[in-house]
């Protein structure tokens, strides 16, 4: 079997506080394959976005460190990496897009100017071809008039433009994978649509992986091959995107599934989980989602359930799912 391409294992991602450290990320394991679009999905607090900067060597430092576990890109773990390695990789083999664009752009120079810079950064190529494949790129995601973009300054491109542009800069070193974080959180629905099927066609184009964080399941099921599930740190379902969708397993992600809206449906009101995420410096002691689980128990609120393959590379951590055996590692 192919070695995967991004291989996460026991991975504790933890800041130093006042009190007890802070457990963002308390030992996931999950890996992403070559040309697949991973989704990692969870409300706020839930770790995703820890996951995310970990794999970009971003984790604010000093308060935040990693705690232990290891993130093997093309088998090297990262984490051994130096910070010059690391801003190597950085944008040329692992890219990523954010949420807003406008904190990603540099406001006061052009488009040109910034596409020149990124590509001239890491790959050896003169100024002139920088242009022709910059301008291949524009004409790629979908901008005809690609001299105008290139004289633009960010201000003066809307917001789905922005991501475009910006999804065009993170794929211009052709990375191997694309690291994803709401990149569409802040766009209307239309243009919304637009940029995840630009991110598809990305991956067919470039081969590239995808690892999208996301608190929306209407996108994972637009674009996700392979789903993961985090709560409170934590990995509660991991599956391929036809498992989960044709058989959510875990509480939390029904209760996701139960708050998505449905086309036509105009008289329920829409469900929201009740109660918050756990506090990550003082995580109960049993399961960390008992005190919002409507099948909650005595005993889930006494052990912590294990990660349990249930079926085929379907993952549970809920001890009231029946079948599997304990997954460790
Ligand atoms: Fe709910 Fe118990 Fe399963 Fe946790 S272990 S998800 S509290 S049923």
């Amino acid at each position: 079997m192919e070695a995967p391409l991004l291989s996460i294992n026991n991975l504790k991602v933890y800041f130093s506080g006042e009190g007890d450290d802070i457990k963002a990320v308390d030992g996931i394991d999950f890996d992403i394959s070559n040309e697949s679009i991973m989704c990692v999905v969870g409300e706020s607090g839930s770790g995703k976005s820890v996951t995310s900067l970990s794999v970009m060597g971003l984790v604010p430092k000093p308060e935040g460190y990693i705690a232990d576990g290891s993130i093997t890109f093309k088998g090297q773990n990262l984490i051994d990496f130096t910070e010059k390695e690391i801003s190597n990789i950085r944008g040329n083999e692992i890219a990523m897009i954010f949420q807003e664009p406008m904190t990603s752009l540099n406001p006061v120079l052009s488009i040109e100017v910034q596409m020149v810079e990124q590509l001239l950064r890491h790959k050896k190529i003169s100024k002139k071809n920088a242009l022709v494949k910059i301008k291949e790129m524009l004409e790629f995601i979908g901008f005809s008039r690609t001299e105008q973009i290139l004289k633009s300054y960010p201000h003066e491109l809307s917001g789905g433009m922005r991501q475009r542009v910006l999804i065009g800069m993170a794929m211009l070193c052709e990375p191997e994978l694309l690291i994803a974080d709401e990149p569409t959180t802040a766009l209307d629905v239309t243009i919304q649509a637009q940029v995840l099927e630009l991110m598809k066609q990305m991956k067919e184009k470039y081969s590239t992986s995808v690892m999208m964080i996301t608190h929306d399941l209407g996108i994972v099921a637009e674009i996700a091959d392979e789903v993961v599930v985090m709560y409170a740190g934590q990995i509660v379902e991991k599956a391929s995107a036809d498992d989960l969708f044709k058989e959510p397993l875990h509480p939390y992600t029904q209760a996701l599934l139960k708050s998505i809206p449905k086309i036509g449906e105009t008289t329920r009101e829409l469900y929201s989980i009740p109660g918050t995420v756990p506090s990550a410096d003082n995580f109960p002691k049993g399961c960390r989602f008992a005190e919002r689980c409507e099948y909650a128990v005595e005993s889930c609120h006494k052990k912590m359930p294990e990660l349990r393959e249930i079926k085929a590379r379907h993952f549970v951590r809920c001890d009231l799912v029946e079948g599997g055996e304990p997954d460790n590692g």
